[in-house]
């Protein structure tokens, strides 16, 4: 069995973007440079582990019983803005420049790196579009081949028997960066620059 510290290198690696040198770096900076910093991280990794969890409407984090965008009765519940992850979500929030309702897919398609239709969010969706009444649904989702796979699939499987606008947000997005990475104005006029889609 690998000692205490060898298994904290170890955890923190599996993070997305550490690797071997950070990882050794992090773990020196919570055990020797700052110990009294790692029990503080390690209840509130505990705390936040217990309490957050999927919004069971629309996949966003929460941690009552639905999040707070959901909860939000001044929003917009005739707008459905699909997004592919909780931080595309966040970005659009902290522009400003939308008041409707989303939905989280937590990923696109992409058959090279394994995901399918069953490893999206996509039950919660089909339930949805039957039970609300939407006039239209913003797809959200990058602009490359993965993206554009997974908004013809949501089309094609899941939107078309309602009788609903399917429109797709414009572009001037920083390629490959998306939406997380753009900044307010540019995500603001990508919405304000949407087209139907189809
Ligand atoms: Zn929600």
């Amino acid at each position: 069995m690998a000692g205490a510290f060898e298994e904290l290198q170890q955890c923190l690696k599996r993070l997305p973007g550490l690797g071997h040198r950070s990882a050794e770096r992090l773990a020196l900076h919570l055990l020797v440079e700052k110990p009294e910093s790692s029990r503080e991280l390690a209840d509130s990794l505990r705390r936040a582990a217990e309490v957050v969890h999927p919004c069971p409407e629309c996949g966003n984090l929460c941690e009552e019983a639905c999040c707070a965008v959901c909860a939000d009765g001044s929003r917009n519940r005739g707008l459905l803005c699909i997004v592919e992850s909780v931080p595309d979500l966040r970005s659009m929030e902290r522009a400003g420049a939308y008041r409707g309702l989303y939905h989280v897919l937590q990923g696109k398609l992409s058959p090279i790196h394994g995901v399918g239709p069953e490893q999206l969010n996509l039950a919660t969706l089909g339930q949805r579009m039957e039970r609300e009444s939407f006039s239209e649904v913003i797809l959200a989702v990058s602009n490359d081949i993965e993206g554009e796979a997974t908004c013809h699939y949501l089309q094609e499987e899941i939107l078309a028997p309602f009788a609903v606008s399917i429109t797709r947000i414009g572009f001037g997005l920083p390629s490959g960066g998306g939406i997380p990475h753009a900044d307010a104005t540019t995500l603001r006029s990508a919405l304000e620059g949407r087209r139907r889609y189809h």
